[in-house]
C-alpha cells in the first residue's frame, strides 16, 4: 500500500527553474490499497501525469476521484486525465454538493465547450458521481474514509484514510486558528480553537497539510483559508501526529523557501523534544506503509 504525490502546489501551476525540486503542479495524490484499489485525491494539474502512468500500466479497476473542493487548483487537470477518454474505464467522482449544485453539475459546468473542445458527458469512459458529506464514514474495500469540513474560503472536505492499522489525513486547504503568534497563551489558544481538527488528526501516521504561509505572509492574509508554519507546527505537536507532510505551497515560494519552512518546523519539533518528522512533499514522493 502506498500514496504518491503528483502535484503539491496551491493556487496555480508554477513551472520553472525555481520549483524543480518540490514541483509546480497543483494538488493530486494517488493512493493504492493492498488490493490495488485506486483512490485519487484532487484533480489539479498533477493528475495529467498520473493519467498517463495509469494508461501505461493498463490499470483496469474502478478509479475513484475524491475532490476536496472545486477551486481551480483542485480540478484544472481533469480535462487532461487520459483515462477519461478510454473505453472500458470506469471513473467515479466523489465530492460535496454546493449551493444546491451536485458534483455532476459543478464538474460538467467546468468541462464544456466554452472552455474545452469536449463536454464531460461525451467522454468515452463510464463516469458516475457521488455526493459525499462532512462527518461521514465511507468504506471502499478494506479502506475506511472519514470526512470533516476544513476551515477554508469555500466549503472544503478533509479526508482521513484508515487501512493496515495506519491512517493518513489529507487536509490540503485549511486555516488553523489563530494564526497570530503574538498573542499570549498561544499554546492554549491553538489547542482550544482547533479542538475538532486535533481530534480528527489525533495520532495519525501521516498528516498532509496546507502549509501556504510563513508567519509574516499570514499576517496579511488572515481569513484566506490557509495555514502558517508556526501554528501548523504546534497543531501537529498537540495532535501527536507521527509524520507531518507539508503540502499546497504558496506559488510565490521557490524551492529554497519551502526548504526553509520545513527546517523551521523541524527546529520547533527538536526544541520541543518531539519525534515528529516533518518533510516537504515533492512531485514523485511515494510513501509505502
Ligand atoms: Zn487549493
Ligand atoms: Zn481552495
Amino acid at each position: 500500500m502506498y500514496f504518491k504525490f503528483w502535484g503539491t502546489r496551491g493556487s496555480i501551476p508554477v513551472p520553472g527553474s525555481n520549483t524543480l525540486k518540490y514541483g509546480g503542479n497543483t494538488p493530486c495524490i494517488e493512493l493504492r490499497s493492498n488490493e490495488n484499489e485506486l483512490l485519487i485525491f484532487d484533480a489539479g494539474t498533477g493528475i495529467r501525469d498520473l493519467g498517463k502512468s495509469l494508461v501505461d500500466e493498463k490499470y483496469n479497476q474502478k478509479i475513484r476521484i475524491f475532490l476536496s473542493h472545486y477551486h481551480w487548483d483542485h480540478i484544472q487537470g481533469l480535462p487532461f486525465f487520459q483515462p477519461l477518454y478510454q473505453k472500458n474505464t470506469e471513473i467515479i467522482f466523489l465530492g460535496e454538493s454546493k449551493h444546491e449544485k451536485s458534483i455532476e453539475d459543478i464538474l460538467s459546468g467546468q468541462m464544456n465547450r466554452h472552455y474545452f473542445p469536449m463536454d464531460l458527458k461525451d467522454v468515452a469512459s463510464k463516469i458516475s458521481f457521488e455526493n459525499i458529506e462532512s462527518n461521514k464514514n465511507y468504506n471502499i474495500g478494506n479502506l475506511e474514509i472519514l470526512t470533516l469540513s476544513a476551515n477554508h474560503s469555500s466549503s472544503t472536505l478533509a479526508f482521513k484514510i484508515i487501512a493496515n492499522n495506519k491512517s493518513i489525513v489529507y487536509m490540503p486547504d485549511n486555516e488553523l486558528s489563530p494564526g497570530n503568534f503574538s498573542e499570549d497563551n498561544i499554546r492554549e489558544i491553538i489547542k482550544l480553537e482547533n479542538e475538532e481538527f486535533i481530534n480528527f488528526c489525533n495520532e495519525t501516521d501521516f498528516l498532509i497539510h496546507d502549509s501556504f504561509y510563513d508567519e509574516s505572509a499570514l499576517k496579511l492574509k488572515k481569513g484566506w483559508g490557509h495555514s502558517d508554519n508556526n501554528t501548523l507546527a504546534y497543531f501537529s505537536l498537540f495532535s501527536k501526529v507521527k509524520n507531518l507532510i507539508l503540502f499546497h505551497y504558496n506559488p510565490e515560494y521557490n524551492d529554497n523557501k519551502i526548504e526553509e519552512i520545513a527546517n523551521y518546523i523541524n527546529n520547533i519539533f527538536s526544541i520541543e523534544k518531539s519525534k515528529i518528522n516533518c518533510i516537504a512533499a515533492f512531485e514523485g514522493l511515494r510513501i509505502q506503509f
